[in-house]
C-alpha cells in the first residue's frame, strides 16, 4: 500500500477520512475555503455567543456511525427534552402564510399554546395532523409494495389523499427542511427516495424526535476541531486546485499558482460536480455517475429582523414563511437560534434558509451560500453505484450524496473509503 494521500474537501466526510487515515498514512487535506467543517458552520455573534447556522441536529438512533465517532472525542450531545423538559424551547414547527393572515403553530409549551389561543387543539387541526400520521403510514406501505416506484413526490401525494390541507403543508415543509431542497425540485423528486429517508430517519419525526433528536452541546465546531486535532498541520486552507491528473501509479494536484503536488492516491470529499470539474480526463463511469448530480446553492441569512414573523413564543424551533405558488409552496425555513443549546434565551437571531421576504440590511448580520445535493431521478439512480468508483485510477470518493444527504451518510461513506485502505472503524 503506497502512502501519500490527498483528501479534497474539509467537510465532515473529508474530516472523517482524514481522521481515520492520518495515523497510518501521510495525508494532506485540501480545503478551498478559509475554514474546515463544510456545512457544519459555527458562527460567533456580536455579543460573543456561538451558534450553528446550518447543520445542527442528528438522530440518536439513525446516526449510528456519527455518534460512535462523537463518542471517540467525548463530544456531549443534548436533546430538546434535556434543554427544557417543559418544551418551552426546542422542536416547534410554525407555518405562516406571507400573503394571508394564516398561521399553524405546532409549538409545544404552555406559553406557545396560550399565544395562539389553543388554536392547534381545534378539531380541524388535530384531524389534519392525525391524517398526516395515517398518510405517512400509508406511504410506507406503498413503498414496501413497490407502488411508489417511478413516481414523483407530487404524483405519490395523489395516491395518499390523507396528506392534504395542513398535513400537506407540514409534509412538504418537513421534506424541504431535511433535504435543503426547494419545493419545486422536491415535488419532481422520486417519492420512494424520500419515503425511504423518512423510514430510516424516523427518529427525526414526531413523537420520537422529542427525545431522539440531539444537538452538540458545544456546537458543531466542538467535533470539527476535535477531529482535526491530530492532523491540523496537514490541512491546507484556501487551497486553489486547478486540476487533478492521474498518470499511471500516481496522482498530481495541479495548483492554480502552477505548483504540482504528487500523491499516491486521492480522495474526493467535495461535491460530485466539484470533483468532476477537477478531472480533465474522467473515466466514462465518473462522467456518468458524478455528472448526474446538481446542487442547490442555498442562501442562509442570519438576522434579527422579526417583521414577517409571529410573536416569539410561536417561532421557537423552525418557522416556515410560505407563499402558495400554483402547484408548489415557496417557503423559507428559519431556525430560532435561541432554541439551540448553550445560546442565551435573550438572543434574537434567526437563521433563514432560502429567504423569501425582505430583510432589513440593518438587521442582517451574516450571509452565506451553502451547497447541498439535489436528489432527483438522475442523481438518485447513481447512489448505489457510487462506491464502485472507489479504487479506480488511485481515486476514492465520499460525501453525503452517498446516502440521504446527512452527516451519517458523509461519515459512513468516509468509513468505507478508510476500509479500502485497510483501516477499520
Ligand atoms: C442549511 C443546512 C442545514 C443542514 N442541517 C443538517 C443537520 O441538521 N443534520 C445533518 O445531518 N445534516 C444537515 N445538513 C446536510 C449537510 O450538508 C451534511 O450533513 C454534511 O454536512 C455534508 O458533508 P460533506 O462533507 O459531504 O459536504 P460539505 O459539508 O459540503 O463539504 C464539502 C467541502 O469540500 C470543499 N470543497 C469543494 N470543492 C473543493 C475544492 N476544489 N478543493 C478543496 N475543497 C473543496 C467545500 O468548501 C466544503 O468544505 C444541512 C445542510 C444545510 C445546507
Amino acid at each position: 500500500m503506497s502512502n501519500r494521500i490527498a483528501i479534497i474537501g474539509g467537510g465532515i466526510a473529508g474530516l472523517t477520512a482524514a481522521y481515520l487515515l492520518h495515523d497510518k498514512y501521510d495525508i494532506t487535506l485540501f480545503e478551498k475555503s478559509s475554514r474546515i467543517g463544510g456545512n457544519a458552520y459555527t458562527l460567533a455573534t456580536p455579543d460573543g455567543q456561538e451558534v450553528d447556522i446550518a447543520v445542527a441536529a442528528y438522530g440518536k438512533y439513525s446516526y449510528k456511525n456519527f455518534f460512535k465517532l462523537l463518542s471517540r472525542f467525548n463530544i456531549e450531545t443534548v436533546s430538546p427534552f434535556d434543554l427544557d423538559p417543559f418544551f418551552s424551547f426546542g422542536l416547534g414547527f410554525s407555518f405562516c402564510n406571507l400573503d394571508q393572515p394564516r398561521g399553524l403553530y405546532l409549538t409545544p409549551g404552555i406559553k406557545a399554546l396560550m399565544s395562539q389561543n389553543f388554536a392547534i387543539l381545534r378539531p380541524s387541526h388535530v384531524w389534519d395532523v392525525m391524517q398526516l400520521l395515517r398518510g405517512l403510514r400509508k406511504a410506507k406501505q406503498l413503498l414496501a409494495a413497490g407502488e411508489l416506484d417511478g413516481l414523483t413526490v407530487e404524483q405519490a401525494l395523489l395516491k395518499i389523499p390523507e396528506i392534504s390541507g395542513d398535513g400537506k403543508l407540514i409534509f412538504i415543509g418537513g421534506l424541504c427542511l431535511i433535504s435543503s431542497m426547494y419545493c419545486d425540485d422536491l415535488l419532481d423528486a422520486p417519492a420512494s427516495f424520500f419515503i425511504q429517508k423518512l423510514n430510516i430517519h424516523d427518529d427525526l419525526l414526531p413523537p420520537k424526535c422529542l427525545f431522539a433528536v440531539r444537538f452538540a452541546r458545544n456546537r458543531t465546531k466542538s467535533y470539527v476541531e476535535a477531529m482535526a486535532r491530530g492532523f491540523n498541520d496537514q490541512i491546507v486552507l484556501n487551497a486553489d486546485i486547478e486540476a487533478v491528473l492521474r498518470p499511471e501509479h500516481e496522482v498530481v494536484l495541479v495548483m492554480k499558482d502552477g505548483r504540482k503536488l504528487t500523491f499516491d492516491q486521492v480522495i474526493f470529499a467535495c461535491n460530485a460536480d466539484q470533483a468532476l470539474a477537477l478531472l480533465p480526463e474522467p473515466t466514462e463511469k465518473e462522467r456518468k455517475l458524478l455528472g448526474a448530480w446538481r446542487y442547490t446553492e442555498g442562501r442562509i441569512a442570519v438576522h434579527s429582523d422579526h417583521t414577517y414573523f409571529p410573536r416569539r413564543d410561536l417561532i421557537h424551533g423552525y418557522t416556515f414563511l410560505y407563499r402558495e405558488q400554483g402547484r408548489y409552496i415557496e417557503t423559507s425555513i428559519s431556525g430560532s437560534l435561541w432554541a439551540l443549546p448553550g445560546v442565551s434565551k435573550n438572543c434574537n437571531l434567526i437563521s433563514t434558509q432560502h429567504p423569501n421576504f425582505p430583510i432589513d440590511p440593518d438587521h442582517l448580520f451574516f450571509e452565506k451560500v451553502f451547497r447541498t445535493p439535489i436528489f432527483d431521478f438522475n442523481s438518485g439512480a447513481t447512489i448505489s453505484d457510487l462506491p464502485s468508483l472507489n479504487g479506480i485510477m488511485n481515486t476514492y470518493y465520499c460525501g453525503s450524496h452517498f446516502g440521504f444527504g446527512v452527516h451519517e451518510d458523509a461519515v459512513t461513506s468516509a468509513i468505507e473509503v478508510a476500509r479500502a485502505f485497510k483501516v477499520d472503524f
